[in-house]
């Protein structure tokens, strides 16, 4: 079998509103994910190990402002055209934008599920409308994507929910939390997952922490539950710098490790 899901770094953080490190997180990642202190197997028995099912495509070195998204998404483009699945390792939230550009590309109509403290829908923020507070709006104004869901959601204000009906979002904040929680996309979908979404609690390593939030057991539950065709998927804002004893880099291991399988499971980019 050809290889399938291809990890990618983008080492990128300069859209970043209040602190800088999220570049630092790819190699952190990786190394979490193929530290010999667990197995490459899911909770749902796929072996990410075996075979040829997961590829590493390595850090994509990037130069600055629209160039740098430019090469985001000319990177995700090529992942494509090799029939791979890409998840993506940020980098801060920014990077969400040029991926989904190049993934529409491919799969207009594309359903789109973000786990996030925070909605990212400013039309801009401090003067930047490819800073990471605003990825979201950027998407939704090209139209690509047919269905946004928001999961985690806990920091709404009044310009971003009017940003949200006017774009017809679907937001599911957390004081709204249930359990039960299963969601379906008849559209091929695209997890976009800010480490934020999690309580701090258990992901200590982020920017802008947010008390309230999921915890590890809540997200791993959504994604496994997940009802559709999942074809990529993006970890970012991991911040190391202000990570506690690398507990956050495991936990972003963990989630590529459930994302991936649940790709593979689910049929993925078809080649
Ligand atoms: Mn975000
Ligand atoms: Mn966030």
């Amino acid at each position: 079998m050809s290889e399938r899901i291809a990890i990618v770094g983008f080492p990128l953080d300069e859209n970043s509103s209040y602190l800088r490190g999220c570049a630092e997180a790819p190699p952190l990642i990786r190394a979490a994910l193929f530290s010999n202190a667990s197995h490459l197997t899911s909770e749902t028995g796929r072996d990410l190990g075996a075979g040829s099912s997961m590829f590493d495509a390595g850090d994509v070195s990037l130069g600055s402002g629209k160039v740098a998204l430019l090469e985001i998404e000319r990177a995700v483009s090529a992942l494509l055209d090799r029939g791979l699945s890409p998840v993506s390792l940020g980098g801060d939230h920014a990077i969400a934008y040029p991926i989904v550009k190049a993934i529409t590309r491919k799969y207009p109509g594309l359903a789109v599920l973000q786990f996030d403290a925070h909605p990212d829908l400013y039309d801009e923020y401090e003067g930047n409308r490819y800073s990471h507070a605003c990825p979201f709006a950027r998407i939704l104004e090209e139209g690509a994507v047919s269905r946004l869901v928001q999961v985690g959601i806990r920091t709404m204000n009044a310009h971003q929910r009017a940003q949200a009906a006017r774009f017809g979002v679907d937001v599911i904040e957390m004081r709204d939390w249930r359990d039960d929680l299963v969601l379906e996309f008849d559209a091929p979908l695209y997890v976009s997952f800010d480490i934020d979404a999690l309580d701090p609690a258990f992901a200590p390593g982020v920017s802008h922490r947010e008390p309230g939030g999921l915890s590890v057991r809540q997200a791993l539950r959504v994604v496994q539950s997940l009802k559709g065709t999942v074809i990529g998927a993006d970890i970012v804002e991991y911040n190391p710098r202000v990570d506690a004893s690398n507990v956050t880099a495991v936990v972003c291991a963990k989630l590529v490790k459930e994302l991936a399988s649940k790709i593979l499971d689910s049929g993925g980019a078809p080649p």
